[in-house]
């Protein structure tokens, strides 16, 4: 009977379902899940996966968590939406308190949104509509570094890597942006000035036509999952000072633990003009985002005419997504997860590391709660997907990488297992 059922749901699912970055009319395989809890995502037919992708960074305490469960259904007995305008609420205050207290200093202005790409495109428009303000309208484009991912949405889309960030088709429709070289001098290897010098020469060149800079600070996620040298942040935000540009960091992805700071740009000691976060803010509850600006920012922005900032989703502050955010949040501050993390990275580097002796690999590293398995050529990633899941683990490979960011609640050895699964698996691959 359960087997029919999902036979039934899988076909109904191919025929009527897009799934992410996928055929309609020939889809990559789908499995079928029917419960998560703590670190294992359970499949109808029973089989219990841990987890290693944490539902695209988000998922960091788990599964079915009783707290942000909690959270979740007091609030729903009191009010699951209420519009943002013309009226406020304790969540989304509270949840403000909280982002103000752990953001980087002097970020204290909060615009809630629903999404990591409506968040960029907020934080693109606030870029924007500031340079409109202060009189120099001219400065209305954006630049960023190659192998970055900030979104789907349009602006967003723009200033994705132009070859590995899904969005080559629309080259030509989208607007026009500048794209330097990415960082290439690694995490934790010597800072050499020479790494930042076509950003610098861009910025010097280009700033008179520059809104903002946007990247995706230390860690570049689903760009191509690269770890560069705190070190070009800071001469990014000197550079950015110097020419007026305002400098966006997307912490959609490092937000929140992941990188071993609270946010990656405290790898630098910098503070952003405009920083974006998602993807965990709800502990991988619901969609929800924000865009975090500076004092200075708002300012301008309103001294402009119109002072108002044009932007206002129906969904803004949903006070369900606000109580789970808060709940998560003080969850990660009660009990920081930043030993934590530190301990993953030890396991994830000791694990991974026999894979670097494949003639596959071209690359093994390891950031915080995230290692990452290079390979020279792209993976078939339906056969390596069911593999994955025929070892136990829930691993989704991408390209050219094989990578996991686990839930921070992983213990050493469900880490193993992951770790393990991954390196047998590409030892597989051709
Ligand atoms: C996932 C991601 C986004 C987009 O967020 P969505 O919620 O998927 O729209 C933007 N920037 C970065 C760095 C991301 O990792």
């Amino acid at each position: 009977m359960k087997e029919r059922q999902t036979k039934e749901i899988l076909s109904y699912d191919r025929k009527h379902l897009w799934h992410p970055y996928t055929s309609m009319s020939d889809p990559l395989r789908v499995f079928h899940a029917v419960r998560a809890e703590g670190v294992r995502i359970e499949l109808a037919d029973g089989r219990q996966l841990i987890d290693g992708m944490s539902s695209w960074w988000s998922a960091v305490h788990g599964y079915n968590h009783p707290k942000l469960n909690e959270a979740a259904e007091k609030q729903l007995q009191r009010m699951a939406h209420v519009m943002f305008g013309g009226l406020t609420h304790t969540p989304a205050v509270e949840l403000a308190r909280r982002l103000v207290r752990i953001a980087p200093e002097g970020l204290d202005k909060i615009f809630y949104c629903d999404s990591g790409s409506v968040a960029v495109e907020v934080a693109v428009k606030m870029a924007l509509q500031y340079m409109h303000a202060q009189g120099t309208p001219a400065k209305n484009t954006l630049a960023t570094i190659r192998s970055g991912y900030h979104g789907d949405t349009w602006h967003a889309m723009s200033v994705c890597d132009p070859v590995t960030g899904m969005h080559s088709i629309f080259t030509g429709r989208l607007p026009l942006q500048h794209f330097a070289p990415r960082p290439e001098i690694r995490f934790g290897d010597e800072w050499d000035e020479r790494c930042f010098a076509p950003m610098g020469e861009l910025i010097e060149r280009e700033h008179d036509r520059l809104a903002a800079v946007i990247l995706e600070p230390v860690v570049q996620g689903a760009g191509g999952m690269w770890f560069y040298h705190p070190e070009y942040l800071r001469r990014l935000r000197e550079t950015c000072s110097r020419y007026d540009v305002l400098l966006i960091a997307d912490e959609i992805a490092t937000g929140f633990g992941r990188t071993g700071r609270m946010f990656a740009s405290e790898w630098a000691g910098i503070t952003p003009d405009i920083l974006c976060v998602g993807k965990a803010l709800t502990g991988g509850y619901m969609s929800f985002a924000a865009v975090l600006a500076t004092e200075k920012v708002a300012e301008v922005i309103s001294s402009g005419s119109p002072p108002e900032f044009m932007h206002g989703p129906t969904f803004m502050g949903n006070p369900l997504a606000c109580s789970i955010a808060c709940a998560s949040l003080d969850l990660l501050s009660e009990n920081s997860p930043l030993p934590r993390i530190g301990e993953i990275e030890g396991i994830l580097r000791r694990e991974l590391a026999p894979a670097a002796a494949l003639p596959q690999v071209a690359d093994v590293r390891t950031l915080g709660a995230i290692g990452v398995i290079e390979l020279h050529r792209s993976v078939d990633m339906a056969t390596l997907q069911q593999r994955f899941v025929d070892e136990g683990v829930w691993v989704r490979p991408f390209g050219r990488l094989v990578y996991a960011m686990p839930p921070y609640i992983i213990k050493d050895q469900e880490l193993e297992t992951l770790a393990r699964a991954m390196v047998r698996v590409v030892a597989e691959t051709e």
